[in-house]
């Protein structure tokens, strides 16, 4: 189980099941200490993003549980360009950003390479590259792993795509290896769209113990490490 979440989706994300209480009120009945709520940027389900999810609500359970507002923003086919918001950046402590369905597919790995390494360029405050293994949207790593490096942003392992094999367990552990190699951060998480899979990291954990994979450089190996890698990245969205 992790002890911080930093990819889950509420009622807002037209896939996900629960309403903001209910992520946060199951997460604490799990023991998880730190949860992101990270709904999906404007355009993948043409929602507006919610203002007052972002400049009203404060955390209810403050004594129980660290409660991190994100999003998780798409990448967007003009190039270095994505739908993140960036009003909200100054409440936003988590940015999360990924291909989705909007982006056409077929198009191979030099194309999504070059846009994702574009946007990770222009877009500082992006902290954490989602699902980076994808066969709809395939992308040469060794670049990518360059640039979170260079950025500082950190490269996700998603425990959602294992268990519904949209990724295999080779795959994943490929990319750990290249990762480990590169000493690029990580991010592990479990892209939750329903209580039950809330900190969840059964598919992964195993990985990522056969890899060995260095304990520093897993940015939500605890809450303390969460917190750290959050308040490191914060300059970033206050300047954008
Ligand atoms: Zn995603
Ligand atoms: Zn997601």
């Amino acid at each position: 189980m992790l002890t911080c979440d930093l990819h889950t989706h509420s009622l807002f994300s037209d896939c996900g099941n629960h309403t903001i209480l209910e992520l946060l009120e199951w997460s604490c009945k799990k023991g998880i200490k730190g949860l992101a709520i990270t709904d999906h940027g404007p355009k993948l389900f043409g929602r507006k993003i919610s203002s007052t999810f972002f400049e009203r609500l404060k955390n209810p359970y403050e004594n129980k549980i660290k409660f991190f507002k994100g999003i998780e923003g798409n990448l967007l086919k003009d190039e270095g360009k994505t739908d993140i918001p960036r009003k909200f950046l100054k409440h936003m402590d988590i940015v999360l950003l990924g291909f989705h369905f909007i982006i056409p597919k077929n198009l191979g790995a030099d194309y999504y390479t070059d846009l994702l390494i574009k946007a990770m360029n222009e877009n500082r405050f992006v902290d954490i590259i989602t699902h980076p293994i994808d066969h709809k949207y395939p992308i040469h790593y060794e670049p990518v792993i360059e640039t979170a490096k260079k950025t500082g942003m950190a490269l996700e392992i998603n425990n959602s795509k294992l268990e519904l094999k949209i990724v295999t367990t080779k795959q994943q552990k490929d990319f750990l290896e290249l990762c480990k190699a590169g000493g690029c951060r990580i991010a592990v998480n479990s892209d939750a769209h329903a209580i039950n899979e809330l900190g969840d990291d059964k598919h992964v954990r195993p990985l990522l113990e056969e890899v060995n994979y260095p304990k520093e450089l897993i940015v939500n190996h605890d809450l303390e490490s969460a917190m750290h890698f959050i308040e490191e990245r914060r300059k970033f969205k206050l300047k954008a």
